[in-house]
């Protein structure tokens, strides 16, 4: 018997065609499938709509009036965490990967789409829907490239699954959730990663070559809560580079557009968030949102230590005096860099007040990019929190 599909379709484009959302397209992977038909809806760049989603995912939108939850979106829990025994090769202690693998042992969820990478090129992501473990062990490790993880969404109707974990960034489950209820679904478990200052393959190159001393070797990156940037060779030696020693002029145009004019950076329709910025140093910060994200936490917690989040400092000036200082991409001698670099790990904003500090800094200058290079956007593309994170402080025309 032939089974009848209960959605609309429409002819997916091909993977060189120009997609709906133009140079904002942060090639999340809808437009590769049929369910291209609710783009105009469901893209991330095209129709925002975080209100409406967190109140259909969450029951509820985040409480403005609330400080965390205008900063941190809707949720019932937050605390810092890693695991006893870290994944060897995962971005930071590996939660992620952990709460896939025991989801999928535990016969909860079918499969699990994630992204791996290509033979040739540990940068290319190659999402996957993942059945064993072990495929989901080879997607550990951040692909810092846009990726279309949602491209495997046909593969799902078709392998007939009724219950799959999809993990990803907020762009990618913006257009999920949109489309949630076309999937056939009996049950969608979202376990998401902040995301921010993402690029495209290309890009990527550049950042690594302007930045970093054997961009050839390097297998692992982050910006971290300390100010610089960490990245891992392949020889397992660890290189820093303070993030006020960054060639700001010349990685201006390196992120790509999507990136720059995302205010989605903690995920807000994820059921459970695993980061890092609000935690401790060498810690990872998880956001519960809703009770699926607690059912899944808890299947790990006693693989966990956890502790509570803090809260230290005050980021308000250094947001302040780095918007001007970004914008007209102003670079320190390397010395200056390292010096600002110890002074402001010493004094500067820890734990929450950190992830206030990134969420502050990411969304003045995209506020400014979307004014500047999208004006007809603005008013609806830009989120109500967002509004308020950017109303704080004062912006060059
Ligand atoms: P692992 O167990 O190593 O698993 C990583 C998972 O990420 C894998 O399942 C893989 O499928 C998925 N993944 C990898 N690359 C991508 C991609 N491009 N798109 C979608 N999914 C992907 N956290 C912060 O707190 N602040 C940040 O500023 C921040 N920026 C990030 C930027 C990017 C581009 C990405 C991908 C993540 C970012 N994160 C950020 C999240 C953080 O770096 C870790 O991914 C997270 O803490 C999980 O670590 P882990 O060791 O548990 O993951
Ligand atoms: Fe399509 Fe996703 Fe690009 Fe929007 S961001 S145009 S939904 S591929």
């Amino acid at each position: 018997m032939t089974s009848v599909s209960p959605h609309k379709k429409a002819r997916a484009l091909k993977s060189t065609s120009r997609r709906p959302a133009k140079e904002l397209c942060s090639e999340c992977g809808l437009c590769d499938t049929y369910y291209i038909h609710y783009v105009k809806e469901a893209c991330a760049f095209i129709n925002q709509q975080i209100g409406e989603l967190e109140e259909e995912t969450h029951t509820r939108s985040r409480h403005l009036d609330n400080p965390d939850e205008l900063y941190f979106g809707v949720h019932q829990d937050m605390m810092a965490a890693r695991k006893q025994q870290p994944i060897e090769g995962a971005q930071w202690t590996g939660i992620v990967s952990s709460i896939a693998i025991e989801m999928l042992n535990r016969g909860i969820v079918e499969g699990v789409v994630c992204v791996q990478n290509t033979k040739e090129d540990r940068f290319q992501p190659m999402p996957v829907i993942a059945r064993t473990p072990e495929e989901i062990l080879a997607a550990r490790v951040n692909k810092p490239t846009l990726s279309p993880n949602l491209s495997v969404l046909e593969q799902i109707e078709k392998s007939g699954m009724k219950r799959l974990l999809v993990i990803g960034v907020g762009c990618q489950i913006q257009a999920l959730r949109a489309v949630e209820k076309q999937l056939g679904l009996e049950k969608l478990y979202v376990l998401g990663t902040p995301c921010v200052d993402n690029v495209n393959r290309a890009g990527l190159q550049k950042f690594l070559e302007t930045t970093s001393r054997s961009p050839e070797t390097v297998v692992h990156y982050e910006f971290m809560q300390d100010f610089r940037v960490h990245f891992k060779h392949e020889d397992g030696s660890t290189e820093t580079v303070p993030f006020f020693g960054l060639k700001t002029n010349q990685l201006k145009d390196v992120f790509a557009p999507s990136c720059m004019s995302c205010f989605d950076y903690v995920n807000s329709l994820a059921d459970l968030v695993v980061g890092y910025m609000g935690a401790p140093f060498g810690w990872q910060w998880i956001v519960v949102r809703n009770d699926t994200g607690k059912e899944m936490l808890d299947l790990v917690k006693d693989q966990l230590d956890t502790q509570p989040v803090t809260s230290k400092g005050n980021r308000k000036e250094a947001v302040q005096q780095s918007i001007p200082a970004y914008d007209k991409g102003v670079t320190l001698p390397m010395w200056a860099a390292k010096l600002m670099g110890v002074v402001i790990e010493k004094i500067g904003p820890k734990g929450l007040e950190y992830a206030r500090f990134s969420i502050d800094s990411h969304f003045t200058r995209n506020y400014l990019y979307v004014k500047r290079n999208h004006p007809e956007k603005l008013e609806a593309h830009v989120p109500e929190f967002a509004k308020r994170i950017v109303g704080q402080y004062q912006l060059p025309e």
